[in-house]
């Protein structure tokens, strides 16, 4: 009956570590992105568990760049990394960069050399493959693998100068040829890459790979628990062989299974594709699973925070629903967001009893959730906009809004009732006519009788215009993984609405205010907004309307 949460498997390694005095209570964990990307929601996990960890456990928490390869790296990279990383954990005091290590590693290169555990190799890439051997044979042994330290240390160093030619050479290390475990089996800690690095720039010929460099890099800063996702549960030997062998401080390698989402692809390589091949506008068009595009689309950071909590963390790979995300972004958003009254598309009813000029100021609660959010007034007049689709002209029994003689209430405001319609030439409905009932002035008859329908309006000459983009999800099938991604993308994932019409205080929004459309879903206003034209985007519907669709399919 208790409500306390379980610990997750990690966090009972953390406190056994507390327990048996094995860090002298001290926690250290990292974030150690590549800059070849934007962050997404996959990588907000591993922020989540990293940095929860240290804020838990009163213990620290690095942002450390993983620049060990410089022909993919970026500074743009490097800038929306530190950007969104801020957003979802808060700023970080100092960021750290793999490169500002390069010397110190290359000293450690020499110290394995002399200690005769890693040689220059004169094997390519292509013939290195066929000396590695397979499952059922050991590897052979590269013909210079016996050089002497001399030599090693002479070459090594003209390959850090640049004097031979990228793949003619590598810097591997002396393990185990006939090991099981791949990794082991004379693993490349230094190519030849002749590219400029955002940081270093053409400093460097040999660049680390990444199982020589990430155990350092953890040791360097003291970190005490290094945790990665499972596929690196093979690299773990290797990451304990090197600092075993140099005696340096040994954090512990912990994995955890990747996050992935139903309709969505994480992969960078996918993400960078969709970005460069313009399917998508940019890494932070709203559609994207990137933080830059979830935070533009209105997604609060809490909301992502919250949703990485109630996934937690296994060993297990699994697909999460990405309805669960959508979820915890409407929890967040129904306690937070006003509620604002926008028609997306309008159709103009007018009342024909109501006084000609006249305008009066209506009451509307900000958040029914929210009590402190208070309420705010809104105008009301003749001549309102109404959503198109609450009006059917031959509606069936069932349809309970607008329709000749039917009566409904106006949210905020009056019942309504309609008499009649005006059509153009093409036989299209551009009006409605309708009488109001003034006795019902807030939304409720003196008499006692009952509606069945509310809808929202907003009054014509007040409204302000606004461009409303109908975000949805990017593809639109579960599984879009797989080398055919593109052909999974949802046709409909953006509808734009130019003519919509909102009440008159949303004119002062700002970029990245959210509000809830009441009826409609949450929307927030996007950075292409210009002073008198705001551009909504929506952030999530009110319901997930995907679920409902597959349940009638099933
Ligand atoms: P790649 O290395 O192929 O460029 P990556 O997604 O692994 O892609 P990194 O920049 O290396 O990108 O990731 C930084 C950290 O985020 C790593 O520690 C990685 O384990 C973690 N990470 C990446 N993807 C996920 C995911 N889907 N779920 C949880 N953690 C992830
Ligand atoms: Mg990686």
């Amino acid at each position: 009956m208790s409500d306390v949460k379980q610990l997750n498997f990690i966090e009972e390694i953390v406190e056994a570590d507390n327990a048996s005095g094995k860090w002298k209570g001290r926690v250290a964990t990292r974030f150690p992105p590549e800059p070849n990307g934007y962050l997404h929601i996959g990588h907000a996990k591993s922020i989540c568990l990293n940095s929860g960890l240290a804020r838990k456990y009163g213990g620290t928490f690095n942002v450390r760049f993983d620049d060990t390869n410089p022909a993919k790296e970026e500074q743009e990279y490097v800038d929306s990394i530190v950007r969104d990383i801020a957003w979802l954990a808060g700023p970080s005091e100092k960021v750290y960069f793999a490169s500002d290590y390069f010397q110190k590693m290359y000293e450690w290169a020499q110290l394995l050399v002399k200690a005769g555990k890693a040689f220059v190799c004169d094997l390519t890439g292509e013939q290195m493959k066929e000396y590695r051997g397979d499952t059922k044979t050991p590897g052979r042994p590269s013909p210079t693998r016996e050089r002497s330290v001399a030599e090693n240390l002479d070459l090594l160093e003209r390959m850090r100068r640049g004097e031979f030619a990228e793949g003619s050479r590598t810097l591997r290390a002396k393990i185990d040829l006939a090991s099981g475990n791949f990794n082991l089996r004379d693993p490349v800690m230094y190519r030849i890459v002749k590219a400029s690095h955002h940081r270093t720039g053409t400093a460097w010929s040999i660049y680390p790979s990444y199982d020589w460099a990430h155990g350092l890099e953890d040791s360097l800063e003291g970190i005490t628990h290094s945790i990665c996702t499972l596929e690196f549960e093979d690299h773990r030997p290797l990451y304990d062989w090197f600092l075993e062998q140099l005696g340096l401080h040994h954090p512990q390698q912990i994995e955890f299974a990747k996050l992935n989402l139903t309709y969505t692809v994480l992969s960078k390589r996918k993400l960078r594709e969709l970005v460069s091949s313009q399917h998508v506008k940019g890494w932070d068009d709203p559609r994207m699973p990137t933080l830059s595009a979830l935070r533009r689309r209105g997604y609060p950071a809490q909301a992502i925070r919250t949703f990485c909590d109630e996934v937690g963390v296994t060993r297990v790979d699994s697909v999460i629903d990405v309805g669960r995300l959508e979820n915890a972004v409407r929890g967040e958003l129904n306690r937070t967001a006003s509620r604002r009254m926008a028609v997306l598309r309008p159709l103009k009813l007018v009342i024909e009893n109501y006084p000609e000029g006249q305008t009066e100021q209506l009451d509307a609660i900000n958040n029914p959730e929210d009590p402190a959010a208070g309420s705010r007034q809104v105008p009301f007049s003749k001549v309102l906009y109404v959503e198109h689709d609450d009006f059917m002209e031959n509606a069936p029994k069932k349809f309970f809004r607008l329709t000749p003689g039917r009566e409904v209430r106006l949210r905020w405001a009056y019942f309504v009732t309609c008499q009649r319609v005006v059509k153009n030439a093409a036989g299209e409905v551009t009006e409605i006519i309708c009488t109001y009932d003034p006795a019902t002035r807030g939304g409720d008859a003196p008499d006692g009788r009952k509606v069945k329908a509310t809808i929202h309006w907003v009054s014509a000459a007040q409204a302000v215009g606004a461009e409303v983009r109908l975000v949805d999800r990017l593809f639109n099938v579960d599984n879009p993984n797989g080398d055919d991604y593109l052909s999974k993308l949802n046709p409909h994932s953006l509808e734009v609405l130019t003519g919509a019409k909102l009440e008159p205080s949303l004119g002062t929004a700002k970029v990245a205010d959210t509000v809830q459309f009441e009826r409609l879903g949450y929307f927030t206003v996007d950075p292409d907004s210009k002073a008198g034209a705001p551009v909504f985007s929506r952030t999530v519907t009110l319901k997930d309307a995907w679920a409902k669709e597959q349940a009638k399919t099933d």
